[in-house]
């Protein structure tokens, strides 16, 4: 998923350069490998269905001699809390990520919960220009050891691929980064759509409106970074040109000019960004004609880390993701590269996202055969998150009840379906690869569920009188804006947490240590009575108290309590920013249609091994032990 409240720009451009170090020299591997592949968000029921109706012959197949069933997930079911716990081998108390944003106790404020930039405090101000005194850094929230270093610790010698919660990645021989790996902005993702029509704007994208001159060229630009060295953090910019040419659009960027067709991708584009003609910052982007001339619209997508230069770390060693890059071509190194909300805004086709996910489909597998042949390991973990991402954006095809139903064509309706076929084409790739004594463990973090109607969860505490609003205000923005902290007792942020504003631990906290018992009972008991007025139905299953599902709060970010819907409800996208619109529920009618932010018990995962299972696995933090199992078996 991804997530535009990652607008603070980070200034990636301070980061130090990256120090040489190298791997151990790769052992020779005969036999005993452990290869883990993650399907991120396959559902156990719809995995089933297909494996009966012949689509997933590998996956039955897999069933048949090894095992098959679902997986429990964590509690809240988001893939960065269950990929930490994958990681990790322990519970969202241990690992410390409980949600995709967590609240800043100091401004209650939503801010991402996978990875943070720690800016330097000294810098000097002068004369407009901002000059840090030091390096930022970056750091991974989660917290623990992740069971490839065990596995390394132990001898022998891993490569992870793209497992959500790797940013910087881990010191480990071979780690190409996952979620977490920001954009050149320092956004989770910030795409730029031009055109020479009023268009509305929308979450995580730019809009820059264009005119023509006389012989149709376009003159603009594409912004990049912010100048490090302004405090007003404008943004470095690169030229950009368009103009009318036989068969679509030329288009003028970096060292490049080529024509685009209308509905194709063009291949990578590199870009750079001049700083006082001193420092070169790079990136690189792909485009997207939507429209051709007369009146052009183009998508850019979000400037990505070249793999080659990288102005952070993107693998481990540090020069792998450029060695991968020219083995098997340059890749999308964003953390969340699928472009979900782009399609949510209106502002891409079904078809250009589902040729996006095929190319980062095809990126992943490239890497994934690249490490199997090439690294040497005797672990390989490698995540495919395209099966959650087509799951969020074409549920609408599987659910007669979705607003979009009726009008979700044909090649989005079976896109569902073909997202698992294409997992198990890889997964029978890799099955001709086993050799003797090899293990495969296939597995994903949650399963799915419809996301149909809207929760406004702080319009509840309002109208129930836990969250307090200013004088004269009915509702409020998000962040936030209007609410009145000094009698408000509790709020909610992110996808399914829901916290108290407990004194000394809140910024302006009233509740105390005494009434936090009461008020969590009280608040479940309201939560679960939650009527949906408009379909008379309950829309809250399951409230988890967050001081008994998890033992110990690492981070200090566990929230009070945390709200696990009946499927069919999720929180609103106000919700998670700390907005409180007016209505209690509203009808999603967005093309992100599907999803997992519900009771945990509703969207279990997956679990496949190529061997008998010789203790139950009920839970997605024990499969850490059960990979484990194979490392230790070894000589
Ligand atoms: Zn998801």
């Amino acid at each position: 998923m991804r997530y535009r409240f990652i607008r603070c720009a980070t200034l990636l451009v301070f980061l130090a350069a990256l120090g040489a170090c190298g791997g151990k020299a790769p052992p020779d591997v005969q036999s005993g490998r452990t290869i883990v592949l993650g399907f991120d968000g396959m559902d156990p029921r719809l995995a089933a269905q297909w494996m009966d109706s012949g689509d997933l012959p590998h996956f039955a197949q897999l069933a048949q001699q090894g095992y098959f069933g679902s997986l429990g997930t964590t509690i809240p079911a988001q893939s960065p809390v269950a990929w930490s716990s994958f990681a990790t081998g322990t519970q969202p108390g241990q690992h410390g990520i409980y949600d995709f944003l967590r609240r800043e106790k100091e401004s209650y404020l939503p801010s991402f919960s996978v990875s943070e930039t720690i800016f330097p405090d000294a810098a000097l101000d002068l004369f407009g220009w901002h000059i840090p005194l030091a390096d930022a850094s970056i750091r991974n929230r989660r917290v623990g050891a992740p069971f490839w270093e065990d596995w390394e610790s132990r001898g022998g010698s891993a490569t992870v691929l793209r497992v959500p919660v790797t940013y910087p990645p881990d010191d480990i021989d071979h780690m190409i980064a996952g979620m977490g790996v920001p954009d050149l902005l320092g956004t989770q993702g910030t795409y730029t759509l031009y055109s020479t029509r009023p268009v509305a704007g929308g979450e995580s994208g730019r809009v820059v409106l264009m005119k023509a001159g006389e012989d149709g060229r376009i003159e603009t630009a594409l912004a990049g970074p912010p100048h490090p060295l302004k405090q007003a953090l404008e943004p470095l910019e690169t030229p950009l040109q368009f103009y009318p040419a036989e068969g679509g659009t030329g288009v003028v960027l970096g060292e490049r000019d080529f024509v685009l067709a209308q509905g194709e991708w063009s291949d990578w584009v590199a870009v750079s960004f001049d700083l006082l003609g001193v420092i070169r910052i790079r990136g690189v982007v792909r485009l997207h004609l939507l429209e051709d001339y007369p009146r052009p619209r183009v998508y850019v997508s979000p400037i990505q880390i070249d793999p080659h230069n990288p102005l952070a770390p993107i693998s481990s060693p540090p020069d792998y993701a450029g060695k991968l890059a020219d083995r098997i071509g340059m890749f999308h190194t964003i953390g969340m590269p699928e472009e979900t909300w782009s399609l949510n805004n209106g502002h891409l086709t079904d078809e250009a996202f589902l040729e996006m996910i095929e190319t980062t489909f095809a990126e992943r597998e490239a890497m994934l055969f690249d490490a199997l042949e090439n690294n040497g390991s005797d672990l390989v973990v490698g995540v495919f998150v395209q099966t959650d991402r087509v799951s969020h954006m074409f549920y609408r095809g599987l659910d007669p009840q979705h607003a979009l139903y009726g009008e979700t064509g044909a090649r989005a309706r079976g896109a569902i379906a073909w997202s698992y076929r294409e997992a198990d084409r890889v997964l029978g790739r890799v099955m001709e690869q086993l050799r003797e004594g090899d293990r495969l463990i296939v597995l994903s973090d949650h399963g799915f569920s419809p996301y149909r109607w809207s929760v406004n969860l702080n319009a509840w505490l309002r109208d129930n009188g836990y969250l307090a609003l200013q004088d004269g205000s009915g509702t409020s923005d998000v962040g936030f804006a209007q609410v009145d902290w000094s009698r408000t007792r509790a709020y909610a942020v992110g996808l399914n947490s829901l916290y108290l504003n407990l004194a000394g631990r809140e910024a302006q906290g009233i509740v105390g240590a005494e009434e936090v018992d009461e008020l969590k009972r009280e608040l479940s008991r309201g939560l679960l009575a939650m009527r949906d007025p408009q379909r008379e139905q309950p829309v809250v299953k399951t409230v988890y108290d967050g001081s008994r599902v998890y033992s110990g709060n690492a981070n200090g970010d566990a929230p009070d309590l945390v709200v696990g819907y009946h499927r069919g409800y999720r929180a609103s996208w106000q919700t998670t920013l700390g907005a409180a619109p007016a209505e209690l529920i509203s009808i999603n009618r967005g093309k992100w249609s599907g999803d997992h932010c519900v009771a945990v018990d509703e969207v279990p995962g997956v679990l496949f091994t190529s061997f008998k299972l010789e203790q139950r696995v009920d839970s997605i933090e024990q499969v850490a032990q059960l990979a484990m199992q194979g490392r230790r078996a070894q000589p």
